[in-house]
């Protein structure tokens, strides 16, 4: 098969965990047959600096000809105090608009060799198995009017939702539970937010063509919690798009380190491939981020742009061995010395 992928490396460890990712990427695609047509491109801090734009057009062109997308993170330091349609991040929701992708999808499982690198007591997190679908193209992120005033003494963002965007991804939550535990817990602030009220409508309504789906409600703040108390309540959890950030955070802790968290964001069509955690300006540069995050969005890639199962399967089983081997960076806690970002890519890449 022809897999024509565009890889957005971007900025900081971004660029570093996407390097050792291609490298899993290569080795996957020689093993199988498949023939790789990479081409890379500008998004975020680096493509301001070449360009002048977070989002060159150069950039959405390429996005638009390829199958998928593999980025790594956007983000630099310099851009903390620029507006936000001048900073880096500004990139990352352009090409999530462009594509349309409409799903964030955040597997969050504890590895049972990795179970000692979570904060949190073994028997709360060992068995944690959940996948979490963010909406992507609406909320507080896009919704208008925003900005500050000119006079300086007010500010505002404004979180909406349309009826079509609600449901074509509590479809996609109900349809990716079918093959999963069958539960959906949506989660919302509906006692607050009326945008929450009117999500929490139109949920129950898409569930009636699942009835094999178990449906929960949870306020936001309680999910934060029950996260971290009992993670393994969890299937699928659907959110909008602020509320799944923030979690999916969360997710990080529960899975030993947010550096193992891949994510798959899916449209009608596209689909935009990249590891959950950002830029890491403190850790950048010095070859030890975790590229795990960023080799399991390839997994993903395979799975659901290419319909390569088998493919994504092997990847993540030989993510398995390398953790059982202990050869993990340093956010993971190794007993000996930490591997760099490149020495775990080749290991998972050997592993295959
Ligand atoms: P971050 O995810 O970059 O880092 C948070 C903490 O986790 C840091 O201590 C970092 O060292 C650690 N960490 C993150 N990824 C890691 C990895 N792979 N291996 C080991 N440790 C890892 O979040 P932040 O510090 O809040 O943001 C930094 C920049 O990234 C900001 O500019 C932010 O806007 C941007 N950001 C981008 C994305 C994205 O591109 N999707 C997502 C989140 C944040």
């Amino acid at each position: 098969m022809n897999l024509k992928i565009l890889l957005l490396p971007g900025d900081g460890i971004g660029a570093e965990v996407t390097r050792a990712a291609v490298v899993v990427l290569k080795a996957v695609a020689a093993k199988y047959g498949h023939n790789l047509h990479l081409t890379e491109g500008l998004l975020g801090g680096i493509a301001i600096h070449k360009t002048g734009m977070p989002f060159p057009e150069e950039t959405k062109k390429l996005a638009l000809e390829a199958d998928a997308t593999l980025m790594g993170a956007v983000g630099l330091p310099e851009f903390d105090n620029a507006p936000p349609s001048q900073r880096p991040e500004a990139g990352l929701l352009g090409i999530r608009a462009v594509l349309d992708v409409y799903a964030n999808l955040r597997p969050v499982r504890t590895y049972p060799s990795l179970i000692d690198s979570s904060p949190l007591k073994n028997h709360v997190v060992a068995g944690t198995d959940m996948l979490i679908v963010r909406e992507l193209t609406g909320g507080l992120y896009y919704g208008t009017p925003r900005g500050i005033d000119a006079d300086g003494n007010a500010a505002r963002n404004t979180m909406s939702y349309t009826r079509p965007q609600i449901e074509r991804v509590a479809r996609r939550a109900f349809e990716l539970a079918l093959n999963r535990r069958k539960k959906v817990t949506s989660v919302d602030k509906s006692n607050v937010l009326e945008v929450s009220q009117f999500w929490r409508k139109i949920v129950v309504e898409v569930s009636a063509d699942y009835p094999d789906v178990t449906l929960e409600h949870m306020l936001v703040d309680n999910a934060a919690m029950q996260m971290v108390l009992k993670p393994t309540q969890f299937d699928v959890m659907l959110t909008e798009n602020t509320f799944g950030d923030i979690l999916s955070d969360v997710g990080g802790i529960l899975a030993g380190s947010i550096g193992m968290l891949p994510s798959a964001s899916l449209g009608a069509s596209k689909g935009l491939y990249e590891p959950v955690h950002g830029s890491a300006p403190d850790i950048a540069g010095q070859n030890k981020a975790n590229p795990l995050g960023a080799i399991g969005s390839v997994a993903a890639m395979l799975e659901y742009s290419f319909g390569l199962v088998k493919e994504g399967s092997a990847v993540n089983d030989a993510v398995g061995k390398v953790l059982e081997s202990g050869r993990v960076t340093a956010d993971l806690r190794p007993k000996g010395a930490p591997a760099t970002t490149m020495e775990v890519g080749e290991a998972v890449s050997k592993a295959l």
